[in-house]
């Protein structure tokens, strides 16, 4: 069996689309649609990663705000930055592009940000809101994971899951998406503890990998037909690979996504589809 490549390029192509007939319907009622991204330091990843960022919202019609800071900034400074662009009606949406540099507190930098303007859905209010299944900004890589799947018409409920990885970033959200009412998948939740992962993956019909270990996701750990999605990232020998053996794996599952070309497209997207919600509330509320 050769497994459907499932394009998150693709699918991000579909979600830009939609987020720029948006942004210009919001035009078309006097409403200008703003992201802004606070990064702190030279981290050369970073400086990659919120130069896509900004690529992806001019491309969709949004005006972008780019505030870069110095690594020997102090928290006061990194919190002022935030705040002036927590009180900016042209910002819809904030990123603080994290790690930030050590001796800065990333979480506190989060926390300062307006929930309603947080466009990574990661402020512990909106993290609140996931839990309580109200509506508010969702994380942004697993709500793009979950895209892909729908995209794809890959049915969830009644579905096993299996989401390797805990973070707050990825694997947590994740797995509470996945299992949330309307996904309804039955999940399980896997972690660096979890004795004979093997034995777990293949019961799974849907296997989401968020562990940051190349290889980890082999063939022998994959029921015939399951879904893999692949969220890592790790550079090996200057090649950028996810956490699932990729051609072992496709020659079981039924469908999987690449790295490159999978899930990272997808985590811009939906950015931008946090952004432009903000700014939908904000013209209802204007
Ligand atoms: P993280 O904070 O380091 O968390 C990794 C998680 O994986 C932890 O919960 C850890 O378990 C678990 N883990 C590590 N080794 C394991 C193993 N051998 N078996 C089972 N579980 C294991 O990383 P993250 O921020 O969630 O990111 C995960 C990966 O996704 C990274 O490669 C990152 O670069 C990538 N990523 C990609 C995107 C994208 O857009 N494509 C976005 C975000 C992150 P413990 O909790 O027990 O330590």
């Amino acid at each position: 069996m050769s497994a459907q490549i499932l394009s998150g390029r693709d699918v991000a192509a579909v979600v830009r689309a939609e987020v720029a007939e948006q942004v210009a319907a919001l035009n078309g009622r006097g409403k200008t649609v703003g992201l802004a991204t606070v990064l702190v330091g030279d981290d050369p990843a970073s400086h990659v990663y919120v130069r896509n960022k900004h690529r992806a919202a001019e491309k969709a019609g949004m005006i972008s705000i780019d505030v870069n800071l110095p690594a020997d900034v102090s928290q006061e400074e990194v919190i002022a930055a935030v705040h002036t662009l927590n009180g900016d009606d042209r910002v819809d949406g904030m990123i603080v592009q994290l790690p930030l540099p050590s001796g800065l507190d990333g979480n506190a930098a989060v926390e300062a940000v307006l929930p309603a303007k947080d466009a990574d859905g990661l402020h512990p209010y909106n993290l609140g809101l996931l839990i309580l299944d109200r509506p508010g900004p969702r994380p942004a890589t697993p709500s793009g994971v979950l895209r892909i799947l729908e995209h794809y018409g890959i049915t969830t409920s009644g579905k096993r899951a299996v989401v390797i990885g805990r973070s707050f970033l990825v694997g947590r959200p994740m797995a509470i998406m996945l299992g949330a009412k309307g996904v309804d998948a039955t999940v399980v939740q896997a972690h660096s503890r979890t004795p004979d992962l093997g034995a777990v993956t293949l019961e799974a019909d849907i296997i989401v990998v968020a562990a940051g270990r190349p290889n980890l996701l082999r063939r022998e750990h994959v029921k015939p037909g399951a879904i893999v999605i692949d969220v890592g990232t790790n550079r090996v020998d200057d090649k950028l690979v996810g956490d699932v053996d990729f051609e072992g794996v496709s020659s079981v599952a039924g469908g999987i996504t690449p790295v490159p070309g999978g899930v990272g497209p997808m985590t811009i997207a939906s950015l931008l589809v946090n952004t432009v919600q903000a700014a939908q509330r904000t013209a209802t509320l204007d």
